[in-house]
């Protein structure tokens, strides 16, 4: 059989610090498990027949907490995977992602950095527990353009404590002064153990929220970007090609602590508990996609971009997409249905009608 799977997510848990609304999978950065993670995730990565792929994505946690030997360890392990993929990206911290780690990643063919930068309020960074500053960030980007990788990505979250639409202006302001060719932006959520959530920070509400995403997409659009899925901006010919596997409800794998993925008709989850991903029990959840979970995912993903989902997929709904189309939520377009801005806005809407 070929294989058809062509993407490799391969997840880093380590952060030197912790933030006081994560809740991805990470644990604190010690040397002595990082040492002992990798060499189970390179066991765990040839257990995979992983072959001809198109994407990798080097997410986390924090790749770059690893010190400059392990995480120069990381990029080997990855190399027999890594010839002729068209995109590979590294998430990083713009504290961590100093100028030796920018030549690694460049050695090692990564051509895209996807970095988190949340604001660049000092204020709000400070309430976030994030370590880094806005400088930092600038000479982090310099680095990358020194070194040649200027397809980087830059995330913010959208109704943090204390923001304001003036201050969100702002951080537009100083981001697109660095030419990012990418910007994702998430809502803030509020999960419940989280140190946020413990001082009683609660989430914008959605009137809010819809107002900070608006200015996002009105500033953005100006500036030369796309607005091709829910939460993402791009410069034309820049979208995420990893990010767009899991939305055309594409197999990938997954490899690592808490790393999902999905080959043939399994989805999988990893386990979250270290002593067991170092012992080898790699996954902890199977689900097997019937053909009705397929056309679901199909539906759910599909709509989530400018690409849209084949008509055939929404077959017995045309009373309620003609109604969505009159409402211009969607939009028809060569044989699929594409969501509006609008529409994006209020996708759970569309998914109760046509699931
Ligand atoms: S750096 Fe990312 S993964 Fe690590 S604690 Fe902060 S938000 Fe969570």
């Amino acid at each position: 059989m070929m294989n058809k799977v062509k993407s490799l997510y391969i997840h880093i848990p380590f952060c030197n610090n912790i933030c006081d609304y994560c809740d991805f999978t990470k644990l604190q950065y010690f040397r002595n498990f990082a040492v002992s993670y990798l060499d189970t995730l390179e066991k765990e990565l040839k257990g995979y027949q992983i072959e001809e792929l198109k994407t990798i994505y080097v997410g986390g946690g924090t790749p770059t907490a690893l010190e400059d030997d392990l995480f120069e360890k990381l990029l080997e392990i990855i190399k027999p995977y890594s010839n002729g993929v068209q995109e590979y990206t590294f998430e990083a911290n713009p504290e961590s992602l100093t100028s030796q780690k920018v030549s690694l990643l460049k050695q090692y063919g990564v051509n895209r950095v996807s970095l988190g930068v949340q604001t660049t309020n000092q204020k709000i960074l400070n309430e976030l527990n994030r370590k880094h500053d806005f400088t930092q960030v600038k000479e982090a980007i310099k680095c990358l353009n020194d070194a040649g990788i200027e397809n980087y990505n830059v995330d913010l979250i959208l109704g943090l404590p204390h923001t304001s639409e003036k201050i969100l202006r702002q951080d537009l302001e100083n981001i697109l002064a660095l030419n990012p060719k990418h910007i994702s932006c998430y809502g803030l959520t509020i999960h419940p153990h989280t140190a946020l959530f413990n001082r009683g920070f609660q989430e914008p509400e959605g009137d809010v929220l819809r107002q900070y995403y608006d200015i996002v997409n009105e500033v953005l659009a100006s500036n030369g970007f796309i607005h091709y899925e829910v939460s993402n901006w791009t410069k034309p010919g820049y979208q995420s090609e990893h990010n767009l596997t899991y939305w055309r409800n594409e197999q990938y794998f997954g490899c690592g602590l808490g790393a999902s993925g999905y080959i043939g008709n399994i989805r999988y989850k990893n386990t979250i508990n270290l002593d067991r991903y170092l012992k080898g029990e790699y996954v902890q959840e199977k689900e097997v996609v019937t053909s009705d979970d397929q056309r679901t995912y199909q539906i759910m993903l599909n709509l989530r971009t400018i690409e849209g989902l084949d008509v055939l997929f929404a077959k017995g709904k045309e009373k309620e997409i003609a109604s969505m189309i009159d409402s211009g939520l969607l939009i028809k377009k060569d044989g699929r249905l594409v969501p509006t801005y609008e529409g994006m806005m209020v996708l759970d809407q569309i998914l109760l009608k046509l699931i």
